[in-house]
């Protein structure tokens, strides 16, 4: 499994990393910074750009298949072998991350508050969902409790 280097450092923007595998659009590196779609947070994007020419290549998707982080670029044209420097987009990453502490915050106020549990939720750079469980949803006793 590739080196997740945003466990360790998630405000990591750049990063130097190798191909070790590309299919067609589709390509893994032996170490990355770009978060896959997972836990109910999108994905990053950014750019891979090769070191032997220079070629730009978006990052349109990243996704966690078995042990594996896969990035979909806009092309094709990296190979396994190829040094490549990677951009996260950091405007994109940055909502990302705030609306995850959100999230966190409204889920514990629900959660100690009203004795909720939280089921998921989506988040992504324009909205943000949290599912609740409630046995029964009244308005009227949130708006008194609050
Ligand atoms: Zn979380």
């Amino acid at each position: 499994m590739a080196d997740c280097l945003y466990m360790e450092d998630s405000y990591l923007k750049e990063f130097d990393a190798n191909v070790i595998s590309a299919k067609e659009r589709y390509i893994i590196l032996d170490k990355t910074s770009f978060y896959p779609n997972s836990r109910g947070v999108e994905w990053d994007t950014g750019k891979i750009i090769s070191k032997k020419d220079g070629k730009e290549y978006n990052v349109i998707y990243v996704g966690k298949f078995e042990r594996d982080i896969s990035h979909e670029i806009d092309k094709e044209g990296l190979i396994a072998g190829d040094e490549v420097h990677c951009f996260i987009d950091w405007g994109r990453r940055y909502k990302l991350m705030r609306y995850h502490t959100v999230a966190h915050l409204i889920s514990g106020v629900f959660n100690r508050n009203y004795n909720l549990l939280i089921t998921g939720h989506q988040l992504t750079p324009e909205k943000g969902r949290i599912d609740l469980n409630m046995e029964k949803f009244d308005i009227e006793f949130i708006k008194k409790n609050n």
